[in-house]
């Protein structure tokens, strides 16, 4: 279909190219929009359009090219612009703080600048690519001696206290309270803390106070990481963590004019209210539960990964305190009975389920117990939409198996662009670590495959994920597995209209096709006539449009900051720092 029968369209927007991501008609010259409704009515060349809506405003792009509006298909955007934008530093690797000496000159820096007394909120330390260690209170506290200071570990596992923090807190002599659930302090020998945390409960414990004094607007800082991800072409993402105390801010965000994400809400199952439907005042166009979030394993850099494969024993693996392994299904966060039971009580309700795994044998177990509840639920054959998440360690026959279930793969390739180098030959043997986000096996399995950035992990930027997947090139350049490599034709599939599928919103956006939704990003170059070895240098995002209409950042921020912070006072304590 070229055009919607008996639409009218009252703006035609045209670009030196229209890259549709529509198999029907991939390229075009100019798209006509109806913009009371925000949808597209027809697709063609400009002569075409012009002669069929003779009455249509023209915008004319000019030299730029014009594409569906990225998607990232697993995502925390409220996590995330609390811990990752100011008033919070985000001091990880990638984002200018490539070793530890940056890390701790920033320190030195901003304890100079920053006011006495006032705390400081860093995220994002890592320990094996900064080769940073392990902190304790005392090493905080050189730098900091007197303001209080939290520094968030990157893998989410872990947060260190500096001993104004620990004072701050209130722990009687200096002791930290007693071990949550599934969560533990550190202690020096005398009983005393020595400024961790281990896993999210006892990281939460010390972040949540400090995050009240720190983040003075949370909204803001939210509204913040929308931002960072329009300004780098998205258009849609996901709340990956949702639980529903995050209902108000999510609706706040998602109502204003300007908002420039539609976002889809996959809500924890750990969550008593998982499966219930979700009630907003909030536009269903803009905001959608669509899936329940699951996590079968860990995270490859702490090492609680359902691995068939051991690690490397090397000093790097000890130092970031990684067990050799194999993990295998002792890493698991679930049995397979206690799997099949979460399942067999979230199958039924229509939504998505969306399991986290990154390991070969967690994945084999997942797609085992989805196997199961598939059939058991009548659902083979039809469009579930379940999902696997990140699957950084998975096999080539494993996304066959996951493409005859219709399982779509999710994956990220900030785990190729940042820990590639270190994962090929230093965490695992070459031809495991080679292949680590097997890209081509994923796209020649026949499965849907989506791309995402998963907030706080990486930066969002779709242009860098594509040009990591099409050159098979790390951050730093280096060449690891070609048989993996994809066409710049999959990789934009997996940030466009695969991504669209995987996030519930497959007809209505994801592709520049006449019905759908008009969102777009506007590039200054056609990403497929540069090197994509040079891809993210060349092609600039110059901005995004949602339902027929330019986004304008700076107006959205102001919006923002007409809603008194004090409403969303409480967002801190229930934004949950897990991937
Ligand atoms: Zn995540």
């Amino acid at each position: 279909m070229t055009r919607v029968a008996g639409a009218s369209a009252d703006l035609i927007v045209a670009a030196s190219t229209v890259i549709t991501m529509d198999q029907g008609r991939p390229r075009a010259e100019a798209v006509a929009i109806d913009t009371s409704t925000g949808t597209i009515v027809e697709v063609g060349t400009r002569a075409e359009l012009t002669a069929s809506h003779p009455n249509a405003a023209l915008t004319d792009l000019g030299a730029a090219t014009l594409m569906p509006g990225f998607i990232d298909s697993h995502s925390h955007p409220i996590m995330s612009g609390m811990v990752c934008r100011e008033p919070a530093h985000w001091i990880a690797p990638y984002v200018g703080y490539p070793t530890y000496r940056h890390v701790t000159d920033l320190f030195t820096k901003l304890d100079a600048e920053t006011p006495a007394g006032e705390g400081l909120l860093f995220n994002g330390l890592d320990r094996t690519l900064q080769s940073a260690p392990e902190l304790t209170n005392a090493d905080l506290d050189v730098f900091f001696p007197d303001r209080p200071v939290l520094v968030l570990d990157n893998s989410g596992h872990e947060a260190y206290f500096n001993t104004a923090l620990i004072r701050m807190l209130g722990w009687a002599d200096d002791q930290a309270p007693a071990d949550p659930v599934g969560a533990r302090y550190g202690r020096n020998a005398d009983g005393t803390s020595n400024g961790r945390g281990y896993e999210l409960p006892a990281v939460m414990g010390g972040a949540v106070p400090f995050m009240a004094k720190v983040i003075t607007d949370p909204l803001l800082s939210a509204a913040k990481w929308y931002r960072y991800m329009a300004e780098n072409g998205l258009t849609a993402t996901s709340e990956h963590t949702y639980n529903t105390p995050l209902l108000p801010a999510i609706t706040a965000l998602a109502s204003l004019p300007d908002s420039p994400l539609r976002l889809s809400i996959y809500h924890m199952s750990t969550e008593a209210d998982a499966a219930e439907p979700l009630v907003t005042t909030a536009p269903e166009s803009m905001v959608r539960k669509v899936g329940i979030k699951l996590w079968a394993d860990g995270s490859p850099w702490v090492g609680n990964v359902a691995n068939s494969f051991p690690y490397l024993d090397n000093a790097t693996v000890r130092d970031a305190g990684i067990p050799i392994g194999p993990g295998g299904e002792a890493m698991m966060n679930y049995s397979r009975a206690d799997l099949d039971a979460l399942l067999d009580s979230f199958a039924g309700s229509g939504y998505q389920m969306a399991f986290h795994v990154n390991g070969d044998v967690g994945l084999d177990v997942v797609l085992d117990a989805y196997e199961r509840a598939l059939t058991l639920q009548g659902l083979n054959g039809s469009d579930h939409g379940w999902r696997v998440e990140h699957v950084g360690g998975a096999r080539g026959d494993q996304f066959d198996r996951a493409a005859a279930l219709g399982v779509g793969i999710s994956m990220g390739p900030f785990q190729f662009i940042y820990w590639g180098d270190l994962v090929d030959g230093t965490l695992f043997a070459p031809e495991i670590g080679s292949q680590w986000q097997r890209f081509g096996d994923a796209f020649r399995s026949g499965a849907t495959v989506s791309f995402h950035n998963d907030g706080t992990v990486s930066p969002p930027i779709p242009l860098l994920n594509v040009q990591a997947a099409v050159t098979r090139r790390t951050g730093s350049g280096q060449l690891h597995g070609p048989e993996q490599m994809i066409s710049m034709d999959e990789a934009f599939q997996a940030e466009t209209i695969y991504a669209a599928k995987h996030v519930g919103r497959g007809a209505e956006i994801g592709s520049i096709t006449p019905g759908k939704f008009a969102d777009f990003v506007v590039l200054s170059h056609d990403p497929y006539t540069v090197d994509p070895v040079h891809l993210v240098d060349e092609v600039k995002v110059l901005g995004t449009w949602r339902s027929g209409k330019p986004i304008d950042l700076d107006a959205f921020i102001a919006e923002i900051e007409a809603i008194d912070p004090a409403r969303h006072a409480g967002l801190h304590e229930h934004a949950t720092h897990r991937c």
